[in-house]
């Protein structure tokens, strides 16, 4: 379950390489963290995953088993974007129902899964409502359930505090590792933010101009950053 590689992955858009060869290893139920600044390939990376871009060259295996031909709803993930991705006319109920109601899942099932999802969010009280109905975190919640009901292999999270203020994005952190912790799927998480990485992560990876500069456990970063592109992002002073 949830094991990752990727292996001489490439990725280029026309005659431009973003992402030049890269390998990569995401152990089942790590939470990783790919950080790095804007433009540096993390959403890129993200997507490749998600089967959502075809890679240009290399190979991505999830669970031991070659993705590369393997359309995004073959590969067993769950991607929870910054945007939310929310569809207004449908209430969350609905919302949360969708990619299960696509796979055809049989009604108590779909109703199990829903219910579990909500009070796991803290959404049981808003299942009735739109999503313009609920705030910029409730909103963030309903995508994770959407996500959730899935049981996916992995879940895949693409800035999704980005949106949020400051003060709303400490307590959804707090509850994203408190899923990780209850689910032990495998998370891949992208930010930009150096204390979302140190304090979410097992292993960051950190990304520059679509290559990696170095993956280690905050702590491993933390003390002994490869380079001052690393400490500069995130380690002590060198
Ligand atoms: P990040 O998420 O780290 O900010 P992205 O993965 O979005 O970075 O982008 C990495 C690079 O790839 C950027 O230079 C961006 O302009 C380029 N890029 C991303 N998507 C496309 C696309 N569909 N077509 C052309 N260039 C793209
Ligand atoms: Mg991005």
């Amino acid at each position: 379950m949830g094991r990752i590689t990727l292996e001489k992955v490439t990725k280029s858009f026309g005659e431009v390489n973003v992402i030049p060869p890269l390998d990569l290893e995401i152990d089942d139920g790590e939470f990783v963290v790919f950080v790095g600044p804007s433009g540096c390939g993390k959403s890129t990376l993200l997507r490749l995953i998600a089967g959502l871009e075809d890679v240009t060259s290399g190979d991505i295996a999830i669970d031991g088993t070659n993705a590369t031909e393997l359309a995004p709803a073959q590969r067993g993930l769950a991607m929870v974007f910054q945007s939310y991705a929310l569809y207004p006319h449908m209430s969350v109920r609905k919302n949360i129902a969708f990619p299960m109601k696509m796979a055809k899942l049989p009604e108590d099932e779909q109703k199990r899964r829903i219910d579990a999802a909500a009070k796991a969010l803290n959404l049981t009280d808003y299942l009735d409502r739109r999503p313009g109905q609920l705030s910029g975190g409730q909103r963030q919640r309903v995508a994770i359930g959407r996500a959730i009901v899935r049981e996916p292999q992995a879940f895949l999270f693409d800035e999704p505090l980005s949106n949020l203020d400051a003060a709303l994005r400490v307590g959804m952190r707090l509850e994203i590792m408190e899923l990780h912790k209850r689910l032990t799927t495998t998370m891949i998480y992208v930010t930009h933010d150096q204390v979302e990485a140190m304090t979410m992560a097992d292993k960051i990876v950190v990304l520059r101009a679509g290559h990696i500069e170095q993956v280690g456990s905050p702590l491993d970063l933390y003390h002994a950053p490869r380079n001052e592109f690393v400490a500069g992002f995130i380690g002590s002073p060198k």
